[in-house]
């Protein structure tokens, strides 16, 4: 069992530090916000990053976004008072650049790192079914997967450094292309007199079927389990996912490749969150296609 340092104990390093103290392994646990923890999970906190760090075998980080993982490593100092031999695992979603400089300046300081963002959101995190998407030298992946397997259900190897955040931002732009893909077709049927249901039937089982309408439908009632079902509560919020656009929409410029269906789900999800609704589930963008296009 591994002695490890989680730094970022927000909304999803929480409860996958505590999965990973579950499976026996001693955790450290650091966030600048100094949450309060309840006792007998078996998880200590550190005053400060330096203190949680020094000494461990892993350092895993799950943390807001590209600046913060730049700040937490380079001058809250994990590269400066990690162990030698420690292995860094960045389980944010950030942008690929970032992943990749932190990655470099790690390996200048003789540090093995992978980037492992998560697919699965908070329900995920609790129940340690997460998907996590890993970049990195297959020997860092090797040493990264029995540490990731306390929290999560699924670790995939995407290639070098960068291809785990490469992975998650390619696979959320389909998820919200098709997401409103699936909603403009629903709001249509709805007007031409077509029932969620009748629709729902015949599409789930044509060449419209996608994660979108079969597991996660944008309206009540033909998937009980969908966040339609309960008034839109996230679930995957649409800020979470109008961050992953703006990521991927930067990956696009930096490229130079056209995107131009992901750069219009970036700017729907934008009109989306600037309306107020950015805390609800990312499938009630329906409601913005609903009332301001079709009424
Ligand atoms: P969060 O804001 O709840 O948690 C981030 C934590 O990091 C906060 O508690 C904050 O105080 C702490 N922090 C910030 N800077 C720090 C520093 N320098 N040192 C130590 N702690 C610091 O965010 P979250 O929802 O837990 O998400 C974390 C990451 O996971 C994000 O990159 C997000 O995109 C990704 N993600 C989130 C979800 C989700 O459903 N919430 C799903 C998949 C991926």
């Amino acid at each position: 069992m591994a002695t490890v340092a989680f730094i970022g104990l927000g909304h999803m390093g929480l409860p996958m530090a505590r999965n990973l103290a579950k499976a026996g392994h001693k955790v450290h646990g650091y966030d600048i916000a100094k949450p309060a923890l309840p006792d007998g999970h078996g998880l200590s906190l550190a005053a400060t990053s330096a203190a949680a760090v020094s000494g461990a075998d892993v350092v895993l980080t799950m943390l807001p976004a590209g600046p913060q993982v730049a700040q937490a490593y380079q001058h809250d100092g994990i590269f400066k008072h990690a162990a030698k031999g420690a292995l860094l695992i960045d389980c944010s979603t950030i942008d690929v650049k970032t992943a990749r400089d932190v990655a470099k300046h790690a390996h200048g300081h003789g540090l093995a790192m992978v980037d492992a963002p998560v697919s699965g959101g908070v329900g995920g995190a609790e129940a340690g079914t997460l998907t996590f998407m890993v970049g990195g030298e297959a020997a860092a992946f090797e040493r990264a997967k029995p540490i990731l397997e306390a929290m999560g259900k699924r670790i995939i190897h995407a290639g070098p450094s960068g291809n785990g955040q490469a992975a998650k931002i390619c696979n959320n732009m389909i998820l919200a292309i098709s997401m409103i893909g699936v909603s403009e077709a629903f709001v249509l049927g709805e007007k031409l007199g077509l029932s969620h249901q009748t629709l729902f039937d015949v599409a789930s089982t044509s060449s419209g079927q996608c994660w979108s309408l079969t597991t996660y439908c944008p309206v009540p009632g033909p998937v009980p389990a969908s966040p339609a079902n309960r008034d839109y509560k996230a679930g995957f919020s649409a800020a979470m996912m109008l961050k992953d656009l703006r990521l991927a929409q930067g990956a696009a410029i930096e490229t130079g490749v056209p995107t131009p269906m992901g750069a219009e789900a970036a700017a729907l999800y934008g009109l989306f969150a600037v309306a107020g609704h950015g805390n609800l589930d990312f499938s009630a963008i329906i409601k913005l296609l609903r009332d301001n296009f079709h009424n």
